[in-house]
């Protein structure tokens, strides 16, 4: 049971220390029990907890929507609170429905995304993902969704290919799903800009990116990017589209931005449709109960204050490269180690049966909870998750330390990883 957290570190009940290299699920950024967000929470308590927005704005909530729309890429210059990165994709969903809807394109309804991504976990967030084995129990699902390969080079990339033309080729695929369907019928495109629980921090070759904007800009459809679990620093800029020079027309995201002291997402919208909608019907027929809920909104402002004021983000960049190195000087050359990937603090490690034929072990063998208890043993919080290569489940360990973390956080990263290879592959 978890007692209390130090910074990097998660106590339990007995008092053995563990160092949070997962940030839950790429979530405490900060770390725990950080004083200036704690303060700030205390303080917006004494303020006021909770003012429904069907009756007032407030104070944290609209510094929080400046913060964002002055840094985010694009004219994304409209902001919507919710609690979580679900609830923000169902937003989305909708809203994108909504914009196509008051240009009278109604017929403009399906959604195309990819295989191996994760947009959450209510029926509609499940529905416009393409992680097999969560969407099989509840299928049939809300709606049809086209889903196309992923930009996943470790194991799409045929031999001989560049990563450039690999990266045309299935974005490519968009094109030709959408002239399939007809690009009347298509409303957006929705993807992780690097995949996180399904992959492992996967992030796509240079040129996939703009080849899909230009894809989505050639027959008006939208670009939704779920930088849910990617977003907010963790791959050492704010937004992590900002490294494909791209920009989406919806943005969600959620984890990084609250780092765990309040429960918050958030969806930006680009100019563009919020003026749409705002010279149409001028509501977005959504709302949630603790949308820009004051205390949420109070926390993540100090969160990203104490993240831009420490400069972290170039922390990010330098302990991500260091953490990267050591990971590849350690396990490299490890025999069921295939890949190493990842930008900022956001890293994968893929567990492979065979090096040479890439192919995953056996589901039944539970390889990635056998390394998730193994590095709790060792004290040490890591990711490790199963997606589905080839219909079948693979294993690989997300590796998202909190942005506060020092070169010596990063030795005992890696040496406890050590350990817990060595214990589970023994
Ligand atoms: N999108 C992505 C990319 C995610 O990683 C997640 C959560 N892992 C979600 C959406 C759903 O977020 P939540 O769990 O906060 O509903």
């Amino acid at each position: 049971m978890a007692a209390r957290g130090d910074g990097p570190y998660v106590l339990d009940t007995t008092g053995k220390r563990y160092l949070d290299a997962s940030g839950g699920a790429a979530v405490s950024c900060l770390g725990h029990s950080n004083a200036a967000v704690n303060d700030a929470i205390k303080a917006q308590l004494d303020r006021i907890a909770f003012a429904h927005t069907g009756f007032f704005t407030n104070e944290p909530m609209e510094k929080l929507a400046d913060f964002l729309c002055e840094r985010a890429p694009g004219d994304l210059n409209a902001v919507y609170f919710v609690s979580g990165g679900s609830e923000a994709v169902e937003a989305a969903l909708k809203l994108a429905r909504q914009y196509f809807i008051e240009k009278g394109e109604g017929s403009r309804s399906r959604f195309i995304s990819r295989r191996q991504s994760y947009h959450g976990n209510t029926l509609g967030a499940l529905s416009a993902g393409g992680n097999e084995w969560r969407r099989e129990p509840y299928s049939p699902l809300l709606m049809p969704v086209a889903l196309l390969s992923p930009c996943y080079a470790y194991r799409e990339k045929r031999d001989g290919e560049s990563d450039f033309d690999f990266g045309q080729r299935v974005a490519n695929e968009l094109e030709e799903e959408i002239l399939r369907q007809g690009p009347e019928t298509i409303c957006a495109f929705i993807c992780e800009p690097v995949v996180g629980a399904t992959l492992g921090a996967v992030p796509a070759v240079e040129g996939y990116f703009s080849r899909i904007r230009e894809i989505c800009d050639t027959y008006g459809i939208l670009l939704i990017l779920d930088e849910v679990m990617c977003g907010m620093g963790r791959t050492g800029t704010l937004f992590a589209c900002e490294q494909e020079g791209v920009a989406p027309d919806i943005l969600v995201t959620a984890k990084g931005l609250g780092a765990g002291y309040q429960p918050i997402g958030a969806m930006l919208v680009s100019d563009r449709i919020y003026q749409t909608i705002r010279n149409g019907s001028g509501f977005f027929q959504h709302g949630h109960t603790y949308m820009g809920h004051p205390v949420a909104c109070a926390a993540s402002l100090a969160v990203q204050t104490y993240v831009e004021d420490n400069n972290l983000l170039e922390n990010v960049r330098l302990q991500g490269a260091a953490l990267k190195n050591a990971l590849e000087a350690t396990f490299g050359q490890h025999p069921f180690i295939g890949d190493i990937r990842g930008r900022g603090l956001f890293l994968g490690l893929e567990i492979v049966e065979d090096k040479e034929t890439k192919a995953p072990f056996d589901p039944a063998r539970k390889i990635n909870a056998k390394v998730k208890a193994a590095a709790m043993d060792a004290g040490l919080m890591c990711y490790p998750m199963g997606g589905t290569i080839d219909g079948q489940r693979g294993d690989h360990v997300l590796l998202a330390p909190p942005f506060i973390i020092e070169a010596s956080h990063v030795d005992e990263i890696v040496s406890k990883l050590a350990q817990a290879f060595q214990s589970t592959f023994k």
